[in-house]
């Protein structure tokens, strides 16, 4: 047996952070945690992404031969970028368009450099809303997503629960296994951790196998200071908090 302690901040880091209109990043990530994507964009500035998404999503354009196809268009984006991107919005483009496409700041993904904004490359990009159709090698990207931790995060039909109108373009890095098991489900973020909340510490766990793996999640809410928990001393495992009370254990079987 090992023992693991979480303190309550690291609720609020991890790859499963659910950042929507009700949950606003509360840390900001570090900035030695940030990195540049190795591929130009539309204007030939930098894209931003916390440091494994970065690695995660090159090694993903790398297996479906995306070349210079598709552009990341947004990546990590400050809390001042955010703001100024709320602003110029609301000022060029009015009230209803802003409040069903951009997030505001404290409230935006992209805050926590885990998500990332996609163009297939064609002139014009759109900035706000790029163009990113379902077919030809976006269609690949898609199709490879879900097994290398990426998911389309505001998909028609979950507009309820995300809050935000459907955003093709929008892929969040969860990582493995979840990306796979919110694909099999059809699950949106708020709706997977709702689930997992289904297999808490002391019960039933949840067990899958993704990827030619086993896996074996489960749920614990936060102590008010410390938490404890005890885990098979022999397993690889990884913990992300929610960003809401809790954490999500995942352990390789
Ligand atoms: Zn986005």
């Amino acid at each position: 047996m090992k023992t693991v302690n979480l303190c309550r901040e690291q609720v609020y880091s991890g790859n499963l952070l659910l950042v929507n209109a009700r949950y606003p990043l509360r840390q900001a990530i570090a900035p030695e945690q940030i990195r540049p994507l190795e591929r130009e964009t539309a204007e030939h500035s930098r894209v931003f992404l916390e440091r494994k998404t970065a690695l995660v999503l090159e090694t993903l354009f790398t297996t479906i031969g995306s070349g210079s196809l598709l552009v990341p268009v947004s990546g990590f984006r400050t809390r001042k970028e955010q703001e100024d991107i709320y602003a110029s919005s609301l000022k060029e483009l009015g009230k209803d368009f802003t409040e069903s496409y951009v997030a505001s700041p404290g409230h935006s993904e992209h805050e926590t450099g885990l998500a990332i904004d996609l163009a297939l490359n064609r002139e014009p990009i759109d900035f706000l809303r790029p163009y990113l159709p379902r077919d030809g090698i976006c269609g690949r990207f898609r199709s490879k997503a879900a097994s290398y931790g990426f998911v389309e995060r505001y998909q028609a039909g979950k507009e309820a629960r995300t809050g935000i109108a459907p955003e093709p373009w929008h892929f969040r890095y969860v990582g493995l296994p979840h990306a796979s098991i919110m694909d099999a489900h059809g699950f949106c973020l708020e709706e997977y951790l709702d689930y997992l909340r289904e297999f808490p510490y002391e019960g039933r766990h949840l067990k899958v196998h993704v990827e030619n793996k086993s896996f074996e999640l489960f749920y614990k809410k936060a102590e008010d200071e410390l938490t404890e928990i005890h885990l098979p001393g022999y397993l690889p495992f990884q913990v992300s908090g929610d960003n809401r009370e809790g954490f999500i254990f995942t352990l390789w079987r």
